[in-house]
């Protein structure tokens, strides 16, 4: 089969030769022929030199999503073997898990494809036109390779759009699922896959809960803000903290943290509280000229939303960090232990360091770093695929 060639301008093959896989319609020279949307093609320099295969999608800002360096037929053994390597790095990072992202997109080299296993139930996300049009391939394999009991789609991503597809969701495979237990850590969380977050969980903070949890032994008061369904409330409770509080503005998810709680055993020394975080803090931060804070926490965790989808705001994502640690910080005791969190891709690690010390200067606390976070490892960073790293944080003891 010849398949047609997208030509790059010069200049731009550097980034994929280093192993970018997106071509953007402004880097295009020209089209050998015509192309249907949702093709495979092959991208090649000004020079006619083979850079690799792809999707293709005219609507696309990017126009050719690469799946391979060399010519590939993206058909059933093709899907098979990149997914059998995905489970592969699963079963080696995170051996003994039930519940992890089983196809991480760019991270397992299927731009626009995102598989998540829930013990036996998947649940996919397709982003790409290229995707879309090999779903029910790629079912198949997932099937032959998993034999789960449903494959649910949650293709509810405003991303879509840009790919020019309309949201889809609903069960593509097996028998219907509502509510199903998930277990992660040895903690079991009552998640309902049709309309969670995400795909379910947080799946991305799995291994930080872990080691959250650890740091949370012999704790007294301990504070996670952005709890979500409690997941390291749940953690810090079960490694012997007395007393966990835990904040979210949603109701719905601290009601289902509160039944979590109760599954797991450890309604007696979880607090869930529906309340604006920022709120929260202020008014236990923001005391008269005379008055003194008490800094009453061993442990706070701050694990907020990304405050910031594109480089223009993040200013003002910087505020909000700025403003949740400044306060934190207030209310943690010397010796205690802050671990935060960031997943804005656009604030990187060194950025969020700088807010964080800003905010220890301007409330005369010296921190020490103990420990650094990243995502979980069912969410691979390649470094050649800046867009792949997005989850980092770090753990702080407050020395003074
Ligand atoms: N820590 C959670 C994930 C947090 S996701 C976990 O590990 O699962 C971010 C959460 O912050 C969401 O549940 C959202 O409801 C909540 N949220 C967003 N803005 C908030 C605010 N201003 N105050 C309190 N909660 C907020």
């Amino acid at each position: 089969m010849s398949l047609v060639s997208v030509l790059l301008k010069p200049g731009e093959a550097d980034r994929i030769v280093a192993g970018h896989p997106w071509i953007y319609s402004n880097s295009v020279l020209r089209l050998t022929a015509p192309v249907t949307d949702g093709d495979l093609v092959q991208v090649k320099d000004h020079r006619q030199r083979l850079l690799g295969t792809g999707f293709y999608n005219s609507r696309s800002k990017i126009v050719v999503r690469l799946l391979d360096r060399d010519r590939i037929e993206p058909n059933r053994s093709f899907f098979r073997q990149r997914i059998e390597a995905a489970l592969a790095h699963r079963q080696r990072w995170m051996p003994g898990t039930t519940s992890y992202r089983l196809v991480n997109a760019e991270s397992d080299f299927l731009s626009g494809l995102i598989v998540d296993r829930y013990d036996d139930v998947l649940v996919i996300q397709i982003s790409s036109l290229g995707m879309e049009l090999r779903k029910s391939t790629i079912v198949e394999v997932l099937k032959d390779l998993l034999n789960p009991r449903a494959i649910l789609e949650r293709s509810d991503t405003a991303s879509r759009k840009f790919d020019g597809l309309a949201e889809a969701q609903g069960l593509i495979r097996g028998e219907p699922v509502g509510e199903i237990e998930v277990n992660l850590n040895g903690i079991r969380f009552l998640t309902n896959l049709a309309e969670g977050h995400k795909t379910g969980m947080y799946l991305d903070q799995q291994a930080n809960y872990a080691a959250v949890g650890d740091l949370a032994k012999g704790a007294h008061e301990v504070l996670d803000c952005f709890s979500f369904a409690g997941g390291f409330a749940l953690h810090a409770a079960r490694a012997g903290a007395r007393r966990v509080h835990a904040l979210d503005q949603s109701a719905d998810a601290m009601a289902m943290a509160q039944r979590n709680a109760t599954t797991n055993g450890l309604a007696d020394r979880v607090e869930f509280e529906t309340a604006n975080v920022f709120d929260w803090l202020k008014a236990r931060t923001a005391v008269g000229p005379s008055e003194k804070v008490i800094p009453r926490y061993d442990l706070i965790i701050l694990d907020p939303p990304s405050f910031t989808r594109n480089r223009s705001s993040v200013p003002d994502a910087l505020r909000g960090y700025k403003e949740i640690h400044l306060r934190a910080l207030r209310l943690l005791k010397p010796g205690g232990l802050l671990s935060t969190f960031c997943c804005s891709h656009h604030v990187d690690r060194v950025l969020f360091e700088d807010v964080i010390l800003a905010a220890a200067i301007d409330t005369r606390v010296i921190l020490r770093r103990v420990a650094s976070h990243s995502q979980s490892p069912d969410h691979p960073v390649v470094p050649s695929i800046p867009e792949t790293e997005y989850l980092k944080g770090f753990t702080y003891e407050r020395v003074a």
